[in-house]
């Protein structure tokens, strides 16, 4: 499989640490708001990964933090702590915001069919950890205390930059805004380990440390959670462009510098979702959530479907508009796996050749926008339906739309829609015997015509006109007018 790597620039050929396993680590919501549809936009890729490499037949460990302390507003060290933000905002206390939006968050993720990682770990679990990271880079001369507070000293690092000049476009968003002057840090591109000196007299949780209380810097988390959990070697670590830097640049600084060698193989970048007026952002505090979709009557797997028809590496753009063409063929493609009868025997030289574009494509740094189109040519093909719904079934535990249980439902609300008005009609000739003669009519016509016995269904027909009943045939059945 060939991925992009975001560290060399270049998609190289997937080889990871251990054959046959696979190690992956996600960055997390910060939960002190809803996830948005343009987060959601990043796990949804992130879990075609995760899915592909599964499908590929690697045994993966994917681990997730909860971010729930430490994120400031920029995401260099300045601004305001985001769950403190939050916990204002609603009068609550910080775990008590972090507790409801963790649960919203894969609530969200439970309807966008986005699978929950093996680990799922929230950085005030683990605070004991950084602490032991901290201390170790202290003591092998990466870090120092200033005013107070522990900083990565990134000059100890023969090469501290990575993912900067990034050429991707959105890059400019992860680029620090509102940077505060700290005169503290020995070199600009420092960051903090650990606060103690904190600006927010009222920080709610602060634990004891060796420089006293406190709390951690945002970027020691995701390094401490990944390699308690992980070990030593990362394969693929992901998250949305905006965390390329500096948190991803941070993470590998100081991971490299506690462990001693490289880190992480493979970095995996989703780009952003932006509005027509711009990146969606939790902090402007007017975004789009999975609930408003449901409200508006999207399907949360329409969005899912959305996200797959365009690459995860260029930026996209949400529109209404948009949206509703995403429906319309949502809707299209389930009603024709609806058709599909999966009478027969699979033909397995069939399966074989279609999954296989449909493999190359994903291959190919997850082209899910072509693994799509090779479901669509499943669609087309002409092999019987029993290879199709095989086929449908296999691409789904990558795409995961649901479409088989969307075509199941479809059909059962047909189903139920025939038959409740079948129920309909019966109660009201229960009422009245002259309906109730129309529809044994209406049946016996029927009986006629199937046995192609037209002259008795026209006979049928004229005798109800006689009586003033008009017949009105549809694709359903056979309806009547009286009068
Ligand atoms: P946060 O909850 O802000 O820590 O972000 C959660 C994830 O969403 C991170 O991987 C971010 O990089 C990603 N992200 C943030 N904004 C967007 C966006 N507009 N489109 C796609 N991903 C995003
Ligand atoms: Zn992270």
């Amino acid at each position: 499989m060939q991925l992009y790597n975001s560290l060399s620039r270049t998609k190289e050929e997937f080889i990871p640490h251990l054959e046959g396993k696979v190690s992956m680590y996600t960055c997390g919501p910060t939960v002190y708001h809803f996830a948005h549809i343009g987060n959601l936009r990043t796990y949804i890729m992130e879990d075609i990964l995760d899915r592909y490499l599964r499908y590929s037949g690697y045994d993966v460990t994917r681990v997730m933090n909860i971010t729930d302390v430490g994120h400031l507003t920029s995401d260099a060290d300045t601004g305001e702590d985001k769950m403190l933000k939050g916990a204002k905002r609603e009068k609550k206390t910080v775990m008590e915001i972090a507790q409801f939006y963790t649960d919203k968050f894969f609530e969200d993720c439970e309807e966008l069919n986005i699978r929950r990682p093996e680990v799922v770990e929230p950085a005030t679990a683990c605070v004991d950890e950084f602490i032991r990271v901290i201390a170790s880079l202290i003591e092998k001369g990466y870090a120092y205390e200033a005013g107070g507070n522990i900083y990565f000293d990134t000059s100890k690092l023969d090469q501290y930059y990575a993912f900067h000049n990034f050429e991707e476009e959105d890059l400019a968003v992860g680029v620090r805004d509102g940077v505060e002057a700290d005169g503290n840090k020995r070199n600009k591109a420092d960051f903090v380990l650990w606060f103690t000196k904190s600006k927010f007299e009222d920080q709610e949780l602060k634990w004891e440390s060796p420089w006293g209380v406190g709390y951690p810097g945002w970027h020691i988390e995701c390094s401490c959670i990944s390699m308690k959990h992980l070990g030593e070697y990362l394969d693929i670590h992901c998250g949305g462009i905006d965390n390329a830097f500096p948190h991803h640049t941070n993470e590998i600084a100081q991971s490299e510098a506690y462990l001693g060698h490289k880190w992480c193989k493979y970095w995996m970048h989703v780009l952003h979702l932006n509005t027509n007026s711009g990146k969606m952002s939790k902090s402007k505090g007017e975004f789009l959530t999975v609930s408003l979709l449901k409200e508006k009557g999207y399907d949360p797997m329409m969005y899912r479907f959305f996200c797959l028809q365009s690459h995860y590496r260029k930026s996209l753009v949400f529109s209404w508009e948009n949206m509703d063409n995403a429906r319309t063929a949502y809707n299209k493609l389930v009603a024709r796996v609806a058709q599909l009868k999966g009478e027969g025997d699979v033909d397995t030289a069939a399966f074989d050749a279609l999954r296989a574009s449909f493999v190359k494509a994903l291959d190919n740094d997850l082209n899910t926008s072509l693994a799509v189109t090779a479901l669509y040519d499943v669609l087309k093909a002409k092999v019987n339906d029993a290879t199709k719904l095989a086929l449908i079934k296999d691409f789904d535990t990558v795409l995961s739309l649901s479409l088989i249980e969307h075509a199941e439902s479809l059909l059962k609300a047909e189903a139920d829609k025939k038959a409740a008005e079948a129920e309909a009609l019966a109660a009201e000739a229960a009422k009245d015997p002259f309906v109730a003669e129309i529809l044994e009519k209406i049946e016996a016509r029927r009986v006629a015509k199937k046995d192609r016995n037209f002259v008795e269904a026209d006979r049928i027909r004229d005798e109800l006109a006689a009586k003033g009943v008009t017949l009105i045939d549809t694709k359903d059945g056979t309806t009547y007018q009286i009068g």
